[in-house]
């Protein structure tokens, strides 16, 4: 399996990387907001309990979440090529959970995309999704927060990546194709992964 964390602010572009990501490379895609949204749209115990936190710009309960990740893993995840991770993880608890979560099914984690996009675009991008998308959580007063919550508990990912050497900066700014041009050179130069098709 070749597992991928794609990394970034709220509105860095995750979720366009990720699915350019599985259809280039046969992956599967595990995105933890799109997983909170759908149990709060469907009414579930958990979209309950997960509303409460997102709509606040706060981040689910770390044992929560790794919860819901393992049972993703187990229900959708396995004999697959392996996995794109969009939106986690978001703490170091979460990070070092997911090596275990790896571990315990004999793989690994072999890349980190970093997308880096200026804060300001981040924000303006998020009004303009909301004013589009109607998202409950791109709203001005939840985005501050978002924001705020992604510099004190996400952030420090990145030293912890770069120190295993599984970084991968990419500038999340521009063109959508041109990003993923670049993200695609940085995985086959660092993790080995060959594009289906060759450009
Ligand atoms: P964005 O990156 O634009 O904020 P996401 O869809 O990834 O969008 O996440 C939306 C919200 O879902 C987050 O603000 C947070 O409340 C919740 N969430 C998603 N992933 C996680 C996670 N790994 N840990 C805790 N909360 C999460």
């Amino acid at each position: 399996m070749k597992n991928i964390v794609i990394f970034g602010a709220p509105g860095s572009g995750k979720g366009t990387q990720s699915a350019k990501l599985i259809d280039e490379y046969g992956l599967y895609h595990i995105s933890t907001g799109e997983l909170l949204r759908e149990h709060i749209r469907r009414g579930t115990e958990i979209g309950l309990t997960a509303n409460e936190f997102i709509s606040r710009g706060q981040l689910i309960p770390d044992e929560l979440m790794i919860r819901i990740l393992d049972e993703v893993l187990d229900a959708e995840a396995s004999g697959k090529k392996g996995v794109v991770f969009d939106g986690f993880p978001r703490t170091v608890a979460q990070a070092d959970a997911l090596k275990s979560l790896l571990r315990k099914r004999g793989t690994d984690l072999h890349a980190v995309i970093g997308l880096e996009v200026p804060e300001d675009e981040l924000v303006e991008r998020m009004i303009n999704r909301g004013r589009e998308t109607g998202r409950a959580d791109d709203t001005p007063e939840t985005i501050k927060n978002r924001l705020q919550v992604y510099h004190q508990q996400t952030l420090p990912l990145k030293e912890y990546y770069q120190a295993e050497g599984s970084y991968i900066p990419v500038n999340g700014s521009g063109v959508v194709d041109e990003i993923f041009n670049d993200i695609a050179a940085g995985l086959a130069e660092k993790a080995g992964l060959e594009r289906r098709r060759k450009l």
